[in-house]
């Protein structure tokens, strides 16, 4: 049997997490902050947050945190007549405040549809004074209605009650707004895709947590389903007879575990319960696409008021650009700590360099670029993205297929460590180049820039990738595949490495060296290497000769030079006067230039009538 592990959305959602990301930096500041409930329906964040000294009783200089759920404006008020108060309200609640607000004052009567004791709800109604919050449709009071909803709740229930809604006010105005937050919609939807895809399903949150509750109801209707707040929970639900039978009955096939948690869920948390099957039980990890089809505004009905379409917009966009989305902007600005990318909405985004996938001087101002969004910081609305994290898997995929195809990958190396070096892979993923398979001579300064590698290991062991590459083993690879492929009469390119009164030494695709006598550097005979080759020129010269046994070659440029000789028979014909530079005499004639790579012969007895003479006495070189 194979297990594949599916994992779906998981993680605190964006509200969550700014609000507990908060509290943690102020209490380890040695702020004192005390609160009126549950901050995240988590015990094991809960429990760190006492222990780093949260209080939920007031205390002398204590601050009051608001919640990621809010607070009614009075009670506010109240907090602060005898305390600072950090508002940590989730911006996309806020929203939906103002989005009532803004209702009411044109009119409408707001229902929302939630829980009347759920604090959002609460603080909805102080918010929006002539508000309903309510479960239940009934026949509305007023000619005009507009029906909003708790973040939270479970989107197919609110379409119910918005169906039912409609029936029991025929002839009203209704107006429908979807303000579920698009995090539970897309975990619901998830959940749902997740169940109907595999055999089984581990739901992660905390049992008091609503948004997983409802996740785990969703998935309990297609497939087996597991509820477990960690690691330990689900230890103990391996081990029962039913779960058991369902490894024993995929014991020929595949095994598909889907993997899922609510917003109040570290995604730590999930990453345990996800190490613990692939380390117990082996398998690999499958990607879920995202599964999010709806449209909110499909649900909208026509919007009249500018000011209110705009809040409405920004209620979506907010939405859109929360943590783990992956988002698309235009680059505004290049500086030396990264991009700085106009998302839309009024939101920045900005890339810091270590997050980019290529080299920051390929990308220029104007280019789309497309990243996750890490984390975002609510108060000036920048959102810190990464590039190259959505690329990983991607990498990872590559670079695994790599060590059996033994295609090439880049990378660079990024420090000296213990037995070698560490490399950056297609500037995302760290390997290891052990320090025999560098190609680096000791005291050798490190190479800068991009490089090529092969890899030799790859390896998931345990969170981690192992990967290990090898410039040697490349090297070896590309001389024999040079030496293979290449044969007498190709061209090559090189870089000239030597010059010296024999010819030039040239250095080849970075991988082997060949030789240019002086004969073949032009058809003029007294021209020499030196007279035309310069050190460090990169030129193209054609192969004469090649030896793949001892991996030698010898190069000429004056091949890749047009023939003189070939224009010989038209230019020149017999009896014709010439006039050239003698180049050199000997005992028995001399030799005449006419043109540049065609000499000729002056035999001694074309020079004296009847006895021979002295050449030198006649000409001179
Ligand atoms: S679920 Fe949505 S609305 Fe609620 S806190 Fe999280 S991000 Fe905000």
């Amino acid at each position: 049997m194979s297990i594949e592990v599916i994992k779906g959305p998981n993680g605190f959602c964006f509200g969550v997490e700014n609000a507990v990301n908060e509290i943690i930096k102020r209490l380890k500041k040695g702020e004192k902050l005390f609160t009126n409930g549950e901050v995240v329906h988590n015990k094991n964040v809960l429990e760190k947050l006492k222990t780093l000294g949260l209080k939920y009783e007031p205390e002398k200089d204590a601050i009051f945190v608001v919640r990621a759920h809010g607070l009614p404006p009075e009670e506010i008020e109240r907090i602060n007549k005898n305390h600072k108060i950090i508002d940590l309200t989730c911006p996309i609640v806020n929203n939906n405040f103002k989005l009532g607000v803004k209702l009411e004052q044109e009119g409408y009567r707001v229902v929302a549809f939630g829980k009347k004791n759920h604090p959002e709800m609460i603080a909805l109604s102080g918010h929006v004074k002539n508000s309903i919050v309510t479960m239940e449709p009934f026949v509305v009071p007023d000619d005009k209605i507009a029906i909003i909803s708790q973040t939270t709740s479970s989107q197919e229930d609110f379409f119910e009650f918005v169906e039912k809604m409609k029936e029991k006010n025929l002839g009203k105005e209704i107006k429908v707004i979807n303000t579920i937050c698009k995090v539970t919609v897309e975990r619901e939807n998830a959940a749902k895709q997740l169940a109907k895809l595999c055999n089984l399903v581990i739901v992660v949150g905390g049992k008091n947590s609503s948004n997983t509750r409802k996740l785990f109801q969703i998935s309990t209707k297609y497939t087996r389903t597991l509820h477990v707040e960690g690691v330990y929970e689900l230890e103990q639900e391996l081990k029962t007879p039913e779960i058991s039978e369902i490894f024993k009955k995929n014991n020929s096939s595949t095994l598909k575990i889907g993997l899922i948690s609510g917003t109040s869920t570290d995604s730590k948390d999930v990453d345990d319960v996800f190490y613990y099957i692939i380390e117990n039980y082996g398998g690999r990890e499958l990607c879920m696409a995202d599964l999010n089809n709806i449209s909110r505004k499909e649900l909208l009905e026509e919007v009249s008021s500018e000011s209110f379409e705009q809040l409405l917009n920004e209620y979506e966009h907010m939405n859109q650009v929360g943590r783990g989305k992956i988002v698309e902007g235009v680059i505004t600005e290049i500086s030396a700590t990264g991009l700085t990318v106009d998302l839309g909405g009024k939101v920045t985004g900005f890339v810091p360099l270590e997050e980019l996938f290529k080299e920051i001087h390929e990308y220029k101002v104007g280019d789309k670029l497309r990243g996750r969004v890490e984390k975002i910081n609510e108060e000036d609305g920048t959102a810190i993205i990464s590039e190259k994290r959505p690329m990983e898997k991607f990498v990872l995929e590559e670079i695994s297929k790599a060590k059996d195809s033994g295609k090439i990958i880049h990378g660079k190396i990024v420090e000296r460590t213990k037995g070698g070096y560490k490399v950056l892979l297609e500037n995302t993923v760290e390997a290891f180049l052990p320090g025999s398979e560098s190609n680096i001579k000791e005291g050798e300064e490190l190479p800068r820039g991009k490089m090529q590698f092969a890899v030799i290991s790859f390896e998931i062991r345990g969170r981690r990738p192992n990967i290990v590459v090898s410039r040697k083993r490349l090297f070896q690879r590309l001389v024999d595949e040079f030496y293979t492929n290449r044969k007498p009469g190709d061209v090559v390119e090189g870089i000239v490495e030597n010059v010296d009164d024999k010819g030039a030494i040239v250095r080849i695709a970075g991988i082997t060296t060949g030789f240019v006598p002086n004969s073949e550097v032009s058809y003029n005979t007294s021209t020499k290497a030196k007279d035309v080759i310069n050190i460090g020129k990169t030129m193209k010269f054609l192969i004469k000769e090649i030896n793949p046994e001892k991996k030698r070659l010898l190069l000429s440029l004056k091949a890749l030079l047009p023939d003189p000789w070939e224009n010989v028979p038209k230019k020149y014909q017999i009896g014709q006067s010439v006039t050239g530079v003698v180049v050199s005499v000997k005992p028995f004639g001399f030799f005449v230039r006419l043109e540049e790579g065609v000499e000729g012969f002056v035999p001694i007895e074309e020079v004296f009538w009847s006895k021979k003479g002295n050449l030198n006495e006649v000409v001179s070189v």
